[in-house]
């Protein structure tokens, strides 16, 4: 099969195979990829719009028994290092979200056996009754298993008590590669395999949740199996159409146990490129600035991507494998404008909020991202006490603390 002839069966408008995209994701130029991925883009984005969001990308807990080899921010269990924010520090978090104009937290941590489902209920309630407006996209799939296993009840009912109590939107973390020998290998495929990751999307997609789907390459995957991975996600988006959008970022390898090497910008703009030309379901694409920095960040824009992601706030986790970009909405903006396009602020579901929020009124500039913890801050909030644990260590503390 040549290029030319997956190209000419793309631009008549039919859906690409599994042999067919990897013919044009090994061969096609980086050139003409972009181009046919620039195509897309503007077709389904005519107005010349790139959105971005200003949320807040906050970790309650660090502390996690699924010990993915790829990850440089969990702290075991007992760890001196591992800590739990509590309902406080979260509350100024949305604070100072709210006073730059953010309007919802990212929220996603480790799989802490010691905060039950109920710690998470209680956690979302207060945050609604305190910001009715505010938005919780929270807990990725494999943190809903982790809760369904906790609880020992089904993962449905898992989401709906998460519903009940404010859980707005699920973003699409944990998914790396979705196959599971890669999963195996990455030591992930415990904490949910490939079916498990999509069954809690299927399962929220039905519940009325919209939901992102991610993929982290760049680790021991083929080609053929991020391929695969983008097959897995269309056929579900097919099924349900309940992913507002596709992230790609790369595996970043300091201080983790896999350790390796990075990937390349040309590999990440050849694979945001060919995610835009298999998820033909999909209407939208985030580039990844924070893994990449802002000039490929602002690159994505002509290779596929029609959404900056979020303006972010806060990062730990990509920061804790050595990456630490920082853009506020202004440096966001700058880029969007630069590259040729017009800069709107969205919500989750992609609609449109409006300008910059930065010219309507004046937002303190934040030239770094913040961390989980600032100085001064406790690693056993008081509230935890109300919860039971599970671990030794766990336990341990709440007797101590008392
Ligand atoms: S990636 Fe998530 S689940 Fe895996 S070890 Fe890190 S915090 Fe835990």
């Amino acid at each position: 099969m040549s290029i030319d002839r997956v190209v000419a069966k793309m631009r008549g408008g039919s859906r690409l195979s599994a042999d067919e995209a990897l013919e044009l994701y090994r061969g096609a130029p980086t050139s003409l990829l972009g181009r046919l991925a620039d195509g897309i883009r503007a077709r389904k984005h005519p107005s010349h719009v790139v959105t971005y969001i200003i949320d807040r990308n906050v970790n309650y807990t660090n502390i996690c028994v699924a010990k993915c080899n790829f990850c440089a921010f969990y702290r075991p269990v007992g760890s001196s290092e591992g800590y739990v924010l509590g309902f406080d520090e979260l509350f100024r978090k949305i604070d100072e979200t709210i006073a730059v104009g953010g309007v919802q937290l990212l929220l996603q941590g480790g799989h802490n056996p010691d905060l039950p489902l109920t710690w998470y209920e209680d956690l979302f309630r207060a945050i609604k009754s305190r910001y009715p407006m505010f938005k919780l996209h929270a807990l990725s799939p494999p943190e809903v298993i982790h809760l369904s296993r906790l609880s020992q009840l089904p993962v449905n009912a898992v989401i709906a008590r998460l519903i009940d109590a404010g859980l707005d939107s699920i973003p699409g973390g944990g998914a790396e590669i979705l196959v599971d020998r890669v999963r195996k290998l990455l030591h992930c495929y415990g904490k949910a395999s490939a079916d498990e990751w999509l069954d809690v999307m299927r399962l929220a997609h039905r519940a009325g949740l919209r939901t992102t789907a991610t993929m982290m390459y760049g680790t021991v995957e083929t080609d053929e199996e991020r391929i695969e991975h983008l097959l897995r996600l269309r056929a579900l988006q097919d099924e349900t159409g309940g992913f507002t959008a596709f992230i790609a970022w790369s595996y970043q390898p300091a201080h983790t146990e896999l350790a390796g090497a990075e990937a390349t910008g040309i590999d990440y703009l050849r694979t945001l490129a060919i995610a835009r030309i298999v998820l033909d379901n999909f209407d939208n694409l985030q580039a990844s600035w924070v893994t990449q920095g802002g000039k490929v960040g602002q690159l994505s824009l002509a290779y596929g991507a029609n959404d900056m992601g979020s303006v972010m706030i806060e990062e730990n986790v990509v920061r804790a494998a050595g990456a630490s970009y920082c853009m506020d909405e202004a440096e966001i903006v700058r880029n969007i404008e630069d590259a040729g396009f017009v800069a709107k602020r969205r919500n989750m579901h992609y609609e449109v909020l409006g300008d910059p929020i930065f010219r309507e009124r004046e937002v303190p500039r934040m030239l770094e991202l913040a961390t989980a913890r600032a100085d001064g801050d406790t690693p056993v909030p008081d509230e935890l006490m109300n919860y039971p644990a599970r671990s030794r260590a766990g336990k341990q503390l709440r007797v101590i603390s008392h």
